[in-house]
């Protein structure tokens, strides 16, 4: 076979988005006991809204021939550590924590990703092309930050912790609690995953 034809099959396994190598922990932030942000009047705690989101992710990384591995399927407690673990345990080529953020101010607004300090620069990439990919289905995301979070740090595979935007924010918080953007979110962040992993 020509290195040509070669190139254009690379080129359209990368454009299929195929994860079928790859083995992603998801993990949902909180549960059980910890509600994490508590609901506005109508909206669903922190715990239900990421729980959902996660599960939504997982079925669309398993489409995309993904191994998806679930720090935790229904609403139980798992601790910080046990999460973090799960990343070494299966040889994870990413963990991807999904959170939802709250703020004393009312007006801060918008979806953000968080990577370690000193972080694999594959938790970088997948990190920026989650922004992005968030960004280009109108999600309003603000941009890759650093932070030290338990789940980030506590293994040595890639990981990002993404917070899909601000329960205490009164547009986020509608829209979060509305199963058609919480499955944009969900794509957005499957598409990324994708194109960058
Ligand atoms: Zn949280």
């Amino acid at each position: 076979m020509k290195p040509q034809r070669c190139n254009d099959y690379s080129k359209r396994v990368k454009y299929n988005n195929t994860l079928y190598d790859k083995t992603i922990i998801i993990d949902p932030g909180h549960g059980g006991k910890d509600p994490g942000a508590l609901a506005k009047i109508g909206g669903q705690d922190e715990k239900v809204l990421v729980l959902d989101i996660a599960k939504r992710l997982r079925t669309k990384l398993k489409e995309k021939g993904a191994r998806v591995i679930m720090s935790r399927n229904s609403d139980r407690f798992v601790k910080l550590d046990d999460r973090a673990r799960l990343a070494d345990r299966y040889n994870a080529d990413l963990l991807v924590s999904i959170h939802i953020d709250s703020h004393k101010n009312p007006q801060v607004k918008g979806a953000t990703c968080y990577i370690a300090r000193k972080s694999l620069r594959k938790s970088r990439e997948v990190a920026e092309s989650i922004d992005c990919c968030l960004n280009s289905n109108l999600i309003n995301c603000k941009g890759v930050r650093r932070a030290d979070f338990r789940v980030l740090i506590g293994h040595s595979k890639p990981a990002v912790l993404v917070e899909c935007g601000y329960i205490t924010n009164i547009v986020d918080d509608m829209n979060l609690n509305n199963s058609t953007y919480r499955d944009k979110i969900a794509e957005s962040i499957a598409t990324a995953i994708a194109k960058s992993l």
